[in-house]
């Protein structure tokens, strides 16, 4: 199973890979797994401070030089996009993997009282955001050999639950993105296109949305790494289309 995964040290040697919310959590810890891999990696984000440290740790650690770019997902712009893919074909020249990771939890309320918004900011970052970061990064991943894009789900965007609002459906949204781009690009290219449901994990956005739970009760992220491996790396080569979870 993706989840027992035992990557190769040298699985993602030579590959360029982009990971959005970089600076915390999953995030942070596939930026670091992927580089311990070989990749060097793009840490993109919104608080430069974390995406900084995270760079350090992983050339402390040996790894390839990193490279960051912060970008606010909330505001940027389809220049920003168009800038940063320029940026990548320029310092890089190539791109192998992206990793949707960032998200916001939003309000959890009922959809009867539900802001606009809120509403509209964790569409925005959730769900139109890797549209256009998507848009503006095919071009390269097109010219990989074999390249690997992951959309970041959940549990609540696979079954609706109350309360969980925009949030539950920004990730019914991305299910659906995934799927379409995965159709569009099946025999016409070779990049595979999936969703990933890290399952409870502990970071600052369960203990948020979970404030009466003992944190520790959930893997850390690092200990989730195995599928995002997986996914990411060549063993997953002609995979695509397809909902996975990190746990069990
Ligand atoms: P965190 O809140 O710990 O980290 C989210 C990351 O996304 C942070 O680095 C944050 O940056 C970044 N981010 C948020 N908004 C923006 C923005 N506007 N522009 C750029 N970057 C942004 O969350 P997790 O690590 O827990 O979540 C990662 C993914 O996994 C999300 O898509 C989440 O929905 C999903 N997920 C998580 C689960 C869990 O149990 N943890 C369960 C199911 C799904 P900054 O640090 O600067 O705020």
């Amino acid at each position: 199973a993706p989840q027992d995964y035992q990557a190769a040290p040298d699985l993602l040697a030579g590959k360029v890979i982009l990971v959005t919310g970089a600076g915390d959590g999953i995030g942070r810890a596939a930026a670091k797994s992927y580089a311990g891999h070989g990749a060097s990696v793009i840490l993109l984000g919104r608080t430069t401070a974390k995406l900084e440290a995270v760079y350090d740790e992983i050339v402390a650690a040996g790894g390839p030089q990193p490279a960051i770019f912060p970008l606010d997902l909330a505001t940027a712009t389809e220049d920003d996009y168009a800038t940063l893919a320029r940026a990548l074909d320029e310092t890089f020249g190539q791109l192998d993997g992206l990793l949707h990771n960032a998200g916001i939890l939003g309000e959890r309320r009922p959809i009867a009282s539900a802001q606009y918004p809120a509403w509209a900011e964790v569409m925005q970052v959730n769900v139109n955001a890797q549209f256009l970061l998507t848009r503006a990064t095919l071009p390269l991943l097109e010219q990989a050999p074999e390249a690997s894009v992951i959309f970041t789900s959940s549990g609540v965007g696979r079954r609706g639950k109350a309360y969980w609002g925009a949030y539950a459906v920004s990730k019914f949204a991305t299910e659906g993105l995934m799927q379409v781009l995965a159709d569009e690009l099946e025999n016409t290219s070779k990049i595979r296109v999936n969703s990933l449901n890290p399952g409870a994990t502990n970071t600052a956005m369960r203990r948020s949305a979970y404030p009466g739970e003992t944190p520790t009760s959930n893997p850390a992220p690092a200990d989730i790494m195995p599928t995002y491996l997986y996914l990411m790396g060549a063993d997953s080569a002609g995979i695509s289309g397809a909902a996975f979870n990190a746990q069990g």
